[in-house]
């Protein structure tokens, strides 16, 4: 299906900057010291169990090794992050970031669990569990007497997380997910194969519904399976039509599969203009079903519907449950419309809702060619998908606290197997993405960050550093006897302060001139357009961004204030003296001391919030050469700094203001 434009390969893009790639290589060095064997402990049992294998025969085919504690691997649950954990390895084994030696490990990982998991697969051929791979724990007799029982018990509506089913579908969204991955991303015919025979095991499972036991399914947590399933469908169906022979013949059942989790009763809910849709509703449960309703558009672009049911949900998340950083929910659910100020506590930001609305965002932007998805996904990536890792131990968040006092915590490396680690692993693995789009006539620059791409036919090079300077330098370099044939258009930031500039100075023989003066240029949807025939030749453009402090208030709280300087949001330095954590829900850690009594400050010489936020610039000082910022004229001394690297101390992002 055409797209309005495309995003490059990940292996097209390389990320230059210091901060992101050392954030990926911490990524990538804590998935290699993973134990691939013990992502596999389950996904072995139960292809043992399948196939008659007794214990002991089973302990020796999952090589005595056992799966990871914590109480998500060895729960109902097991087998998700080994989902998460081939959808990064795929990415990782094409990041041009990492060196030929950490690739060619990466790759040695990928292909020995796609080769163990084709193993389990074979194991339970000619058996009902032909094509059958999953990989939770077996908590009673029953399950080891039926490893279908949590699929099972999900049709009768059964759902405790210990003893019946901890959302099964989620899982097999992640598994089904990083097969196609290790093909699209990473070209491992085997994943599709493997990915296939899952298909067609989904397929029969959703082929047996009633639409009663359909509606039972669909109300207990899925994730994306439709989502994944058009995927596949959409890989088989792209492969048949390039007449390759890897599709598989029954590649129909998947879209009809798909189907079978569009949720069109939710769906219509987003187009009734009703308020508070979604109080009080599981956000990360719901945000996949609206990325598998874009997903059914993107197949065929006859269901117009289908986009604009991913459209006004985006819209609504944006513009009632989203915080300054681009993260949503309070304890994993979105509160009422617009209740942010009265719902910032410990354990918002869920890492996996902004790790969804992000990919959602630059799909919806393929489809549609609209800059507000590319405006949040800078947003999101800078704040809430950057913010949520250490950058010492390369660990990731589960929550991020939108309550003032509180520090992140992150996992750790063996023990919290936790959802949002896995997403996590995809987040770090795949920096590059987003950073360029294109159609024939265009190369769109939708995010600033010092990068490199490379086409067959030119090359771009970006060199930025918005922590240092507001200059972007971008270098278009056409292969020999190539001339760049497309306009380039620069994303208009949303947090520019004043007018840009841009200067071109040509590198090409034929280069128009060697213009360093101001060039008036034309704006257009939201961008800066360098036309084509200025640049064919190559050329250097260097642009400047002005940045400022821009100031963002909750719509429930009108002097609760959060700042931004450039795209960076800002939090103060609270220390590091108050840092208790405390177990939350099943066995997630969470921020649970405040460094701070409240979070008032009253401001001194001005006469209302009003001014002083219109003031802003007097109050709040940059530090020279530096990303520090003195709050000044307020009862409170505090210091801010950028958000996404404050991993060592609490924090506060939102204050109340009052004079
Ligand atoms: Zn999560």
């Amino acid at each position: 299906m055409e797209k309005k434009y495309y995003a490059f390969n990940l292996a097209d893009v390389r990320v230059n900057d210091k901060y992101y790639d050392e954030a990926l290589h911490l990524q990538v060095k804590n998935m290699l010291l993973l134990d691939a064997d013990r992502l596999l402990a389950g996904f072995r049992e139960t292809a043992g169990i399948i196939h008659g294998l007794d214990e002991e025969q089973c302990n020796v085919f999952m090589k005595g090794k056992k799966r990871y504690t914590g109480m998500w691997e060895d729960g109902l649950i097991g087998g998700h992050t080994l989902g998460h954990y081939l959808t990064a390895l795929a990415q990782a084994a094409v990041n041009p970031g990492l060196s030929a030696l950490e690739q060619k490990a990466v790759t040695e990982r990928l292909s020995y669990i796609l080769e163990a998991l084709k193993e389990c697969q074979d194991m339970a051929k000619g058996t009902e569990g032909e094509g059958f791979l999953f990989g939770a724990a077996f908590p009673g007799k029953e399950f080891r007497d039926n490893p279908f029982l949590q699929f099972d018990n999900v049709e009768r509506g059964l759902q405790d997380l210990f003893t019946q089913a901890w959302v099964p579908w989620y899982t097999m969204h992640k598994i089904l997910t990083g097969l196609n991955a290790s093909f699209k991303i990473a070209g491992m015919p085997q994943a599709l194969e493997i990915a296939n025979e899952l298909g067609i095991w989904i397929a029969r499972r959703t082929e047996s519904w009633s639409d009663e036991v359909n509606k039972t399914v669909l109300n207990i947590e899925y994730g994306g399976m439709n989502d994944c399933l058009y995927e596949l469908y959409q890989i088989n169906r792209e492969l048949k039509e390039s007449e390759n022979s890897l599709y598989h013949p029954e590649y129909e059942r998947f879209a009809a599969a798909a189907h079978r989790f569009d949720e069109t009763a939710l769906f219509e809910k987003v187009l009734s203009g009703q308020e508070n849709i979604f109080k009080n509703v599981h956000a990360n449960t719901t945000i996949p079903k609206f990325i598998g309703a874009l997903a059914r558009y993107e197949t065929d672009h006859n269901e117009t519907g289908y986009l604009e049911y991913a459209e006004k949900f985006f819209d609504i998340v944006i513009s009632k449950h989203t915080y300054v950083t681009g993260g949503n929910s309070e304890n994993e659910h979105f509160r009422g419309d617009n209740t942010l100020d009265a719902e910032r506590t410990n354990v918002n930001n869920e890492t996996c809702n902004t790790h969804n609305m992000l990919k959602f965002a630059r799909r919806l932007y393929e489809q549609t060619g609209q800059k507000k998805y590319l405006d949040y996904a800078e947003r999101t990536l800078i704040n809430a998908i950057t913010a949520s890792q250490n950058h010492e131990s390369g660990f990731t968040t589960y929550f991020q606290a939108m309550a003032t006092g509180y520090q992140k915590v992150f996992n750790n490396l063996d023990g919290n197997f936790w959802c949002c680690t896995g997403t996590g692993y995809e987040n770090f693995t795949k920096l590059q993405d987003g950073i360029f789009f294109e159609d024939e006539e265009k190369l769109i620059v939708a995010l600033y960050l010092a990068s490199e791409l490379k086409t067959q036919d030119y090359s771009v090079s970006m060199e930025c550093d918005f922590t240092v300077s507001d200059e972007v330098k971008i270098t278009v370099i056409p292969h020999s006897g190539k001339a760049f044939g497309k306009d380039l258009y620069l994303r208009i930031p949303t947090w520019l302060q004043g007018d840009e500039s841009v200067k071109l100075s040509g590198l090409g023989n034929n280069a128009s001139s060697a213009d360093t003066s101001d060039l008036i240029l034309d704006r257009k949807d939201g961008f800066v357009v360098v036309p084509g025939d200025r640049i064919a030749d190559g050329c250097d453009i260097c642009i400047k961004w002005p940045m400022g402090i821009t100031c963002h208030n909750l719509q429930d709280g009108k002097d609760t204030y959060a700042f931004m300087y450039g795209p960076y949001v800002l939090s103060a330095r609270l220390g590091t003296a108050r840092m208790k954590t405390k177990t939350h829900g099943v066995a997630v850690n969470v921020a649970c001391e405040k460094a701070v009594e409240s979070d008032n400050i009253i401001i001194e010489n001005e006469k209302s919030v009003a001014d002083f936020v219109a003031n802003i610039s007097n109050h709040l000082v940059k530090r020279d050469g530096e990303m520090e910022f003195d709050l000044v004229g307020t009862d409170r001394k505090l210091v801010f700094t950028t958000h996404y690297n404050q991993y060592k101390e609490s924090y506060g992002i939102y204050w109340r203001y009052e004079v």
